[in-house]
């Protein structure tokens, strides 16, 4: 009898370690996402990945982060690493619009799906691209350069050629100014894209402005801050100021300049709004879920691209506070 316990015993224990196995085999891994970044350099990149990185934590979710520091190849080896690691998606912030395409073909033959994050990826299919109205942020900037600067010579710089959104940032400014520049009343003194967004590239080119317009300028168009910052440099170097100068990406550095009376203007993009809908597309996919999008874009694949696209505010110096309000930065960050 005893022996027979004994067997019924060992047999129940064998059931439950079994059960036990059976349900750490199923038990599911967290949802992992890769994250490639185009650089560290320019400030609103870091809290675009440190906000991800946040929200991820918040949603017990992984990610894994690579910062490829403006070069397109570096990027494409750390896609392919991330893809490697086993992420579940890729949430890509492309170096180059056209060559990233090869980074969305490894995803698709792993089985992996794509976001396209802040910038649009060419002539490739992928599952939706998550920016802000970018012909939208070019036209607030091309308005408020014109109506401070309604006559005059201008000098616009835009973003890196590599970058798809520089062209619409720049459609975007000339639809704003076209109409004054064909009734004359403005001349572009200069109009040329800033290798990788590079401020130092942007510097010797408005000084190079300046030089060709004896400092005769009354408008410049700045399609970021770190241009901006260039440009107001240059124009100090040369005892030139209050001219009209747009910005982009509310850095504390142009909040600063802003504040001081050298910028007029940067356009507030809430990345923490840009990178958790990249998340939450990102784990909707993985979950073989149903997207919402508002629009399609053709991205010369042939293929339309669902696309989210969020609002970007004008900040100057009178509503500064909005940024404190929506939580981006605190009064003391402001505090210079
Ligand atoms: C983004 C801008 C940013 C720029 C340079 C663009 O793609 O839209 O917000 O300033 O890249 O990093």
């Amino acid at each position: 009898m005893q022996n027979l316990w004994n067997k019924i015993l060992v047999v129940m224990l064998a059931a439950v370690l079994f059960a036990g196995i059976a349900t750490i085999g199923v038990a599911e891994e967290p949802i992992k996402l890769g994250l490639a970044i185009p650089t560290q350099t320019t400030e609103r990149w870091v809290r675009d990945a440190e906000f991800a990185q946040d929200y991820c934590e918040e949603l017990g979710i992984d990610i894994l982060v690579q910062y490829a520091n403006d070069d397109a190849s570096r990027q494409l080896s750390q896609c392919e690493n991330l893809i490697a690691e086993g992420v579940d998606a890729l949430i890509i912030g492309a170096v180059d619009s056209t060559s990233a395409s090869s980074a969305v073909e490894m995803a698709n033959s792993a089985g992996i799906p794509v976001v396209a994050y802040e910038r649009i990826i060419l002539n490739c299919e992928y599952d939706v691209l998550v920016q802000f109205d970018n012909f939208k942020v070019g036209a607030q900037q091309g308005q408020f350069v014109l109506e401070n600067a309604p006559e005059g010579n201008y000098v616009i710089l835009g973003g890196g050629p590599t970058d798809a959104n520089s062209v619409v940032f720049h459609d975007g400014q000339m639809s704003a100014i076209q109409e004054a520049v064909d009734a004359g009343k403005i001349n572009i003194v200069m109009d040329q894209y800033v290798p990788n967004w590079d401020p130092a590239e942007a510097l010797s080119l408005m000084e190079n402005a300046l030089s060709v317009a004896n400092n005769d300028i009354q408008g410049v168009i700045a399609t970021n801050d770190g241009i901006a910052g260039a440009c107001i440099e240059a124009m100090t170097a040369q005892g030139l100021t209050g001219v009209p100068i747009s910005g982009q990406d509310v850095e504390l550095a142009a909040i600063q300049r802003i504040k001081e009376g050298t910028q007029s203007m940067s356009i507030f993009k809430d990345t923490r709004q840009l990178s958790k809908a990249a998340v939450d597309l990102a784990v909707q996919l993985v979950n073989g879920e149903k997207i919402a999008y508002d629009s399609e874009i053709d991205n010369g694949s042939g293929t339309m691209i669902p696309t989210v696209s969020l609002e970007a505010t004008v900040i100057t110096a009178d509503n500064l506070d909005v940024l404190i309000e929506a939580g981006y930065y605190t009064e003391e960050d402001m505090n210079f």
